[in-house]
């Protein structure tokens, strides 16, 4: 018996043995010339993954919230304008967090569950001058998809920088730094980039890195400060040693492995697996009568579900059947619909036979929460999506 549950929750999610394998491995130094080897070939892989390739990235030990400070610190200055495309929670905090460092922040919002239109974009960069457009790719607190191309165009028309916040994104959805004019994306190790949680990870385009040079101001946040990671990137990408901070070893020799896998299987392919995936989740939950958060179908990412209870079916229980049943799903995050729905991650290592047994334990929550459905629908609506 394996003693343990299907880890299906939006973060962090289940990683490839070869993954957790290099976080087991004897610890080298970060002078070591192998750890040297392999973290240039994870920056390089990182443009690759971003599809950037004339992007900076940089990997700092911390969280995607690092990672999103590291975007507002090094590139706001006080008084200095953003507009955030708010899709729930994660976009919020982007707000915040721009304001920490001096921002005035002007937030389009949205029900729970929708997402600003790009008129509504475009309407606000036509009113007034902003240096940064945010948008959340993918909020994890509703499961919701913005258009990041359209967004980015916009922002690329109106002369303002687009962050986007891929953490639930990044190596699932598609996104195209380069083509598609983003300027910053960032994300997390432990989504869709499948290494434990511990990075904060970032590419940032030559547009963003010349707005950050032309700063009049330090930056106000000593360790996230792109002039003390600059040199030590580019001197790991040139197979040189440098030190500003520890890195942590073990996670980097990780991240090195899982871009590895991740090129071996393609990003167009791992696009399209992630979004078959989706479907045939998605397609699992509506026959079983779930309705879903995102107002609609194009509104929902591929990287993760968030199904709404159905009346009647209290939602703690209905996640302790669930992981009776062997798998953890997240309960719900947004605070204006928190007990309405839970959340489902999808993304990274996932496969079809997770998806079977994620939609097989929603069933049996289902029953034991007393919803009355006709058991097996959900499963086989699953396996009719995934033969299409
Ligand atoms: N943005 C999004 C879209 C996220 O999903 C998360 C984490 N769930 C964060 C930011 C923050 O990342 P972390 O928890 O790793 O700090």
């Amino acid at each position: 018996m394996k003693n343990r549950t299907l880890l299906m929750i939006p973060g962090p999610i289940e990683f490839e043995p070869a993954v957790l394998s290099a976080m087991g491995a004897p610890t080298t130094g970060h002078l070591a010339a192998s750890f040297i080897e392999a973290f240039g070939q994870a920056l390089e892989r990182m443009r690759q993954m971003f599809l950037c390739p004339d992007g900076q990235p940089f990997v700092i030990a911390g969280s995607g919230t690092l990672a999103m400070d590291s975007a507002g610190a090094n590139l706001v200055e006080p008084g200095d304008s953003a507009l955030v495309v708010n899709t729930g929670y994660f976009s919020g905090r982007f707000g915040a967090l721009l304001e920490r460092y001096g921002a005035q922040v002007t937030q389009i919002r949205a029900v729970p569950g929708g997402c600003p239109s790009l008129n509504e974009v475009e309407q606000a960069l036509a009113a007034d001058p902003y240096k940064l457009v945010i948008v959340t790719h993918v909020d994890t607190s509703t499961g919701v998809l913005a258009d990041v191309a359209g967004v980015a165009r916009l922002a690329r028309q109106y002369g303002a920088l687009c962050v986007v916040d891929g953490v639930c994104s990044v190596a699932g959805e598609e996104l195209r730094m380069t083509e598609w004019g983003v300027d910053v994306a960032l994300t997390a190790s432990q989504k869709a980039i499948g290494v434990p949680p511990g990075l904060a990870l970032l590419v940032a385009g030559p547009r963003a890195l010349e707005v950050f040079r032309a700063r009049k101001t330090p930056v106000g946040n000593y360790y996230a400060d792109w002039n003390n990671w600059l040199p030590v990137m580019q001197a790991y990408e040139a197979r040189k040693p440098a030190y500003f901070a520890t890195p942590p070893v073990n996670l980097i020799f990780a991240l090195n492995v899982s871009l590895g896998l991740i090129l071996a299987e393609g990003v167009e392919a791992r696009f399209a697996r992630h979004a078959r995936l989706s479907r045939a989740c998605k397609a699992g939950l509506a026959a079983l009568g779930l309705g879903q958060v995102p107002l609609s179908p194009k509104l929902a990412a591929n990287t993760m579900s968030a199904p709404r209870f159905p009346s009647g079916v209290n939602g703690p229980d209905f996640l302790a059947w669930a992981a009776a049943a062997g798998v953890t799903l997240a309960g719900g995050l947004h605070p204006a619909i928190r007990a309405e729905y839970f959340r489902i991650g999808h993304m990274g290592a996932v496969s079809q036979g997770d998806i079977l047994a994620t939609v097989g334990a929603v069933e049996a929550a289902l029953a034991s929460c007393d919803y009355n459905f006709t058991p097996g629908e959900g499963v086989a609506a699953v396996m009719k999506a995934l033969e299409a």
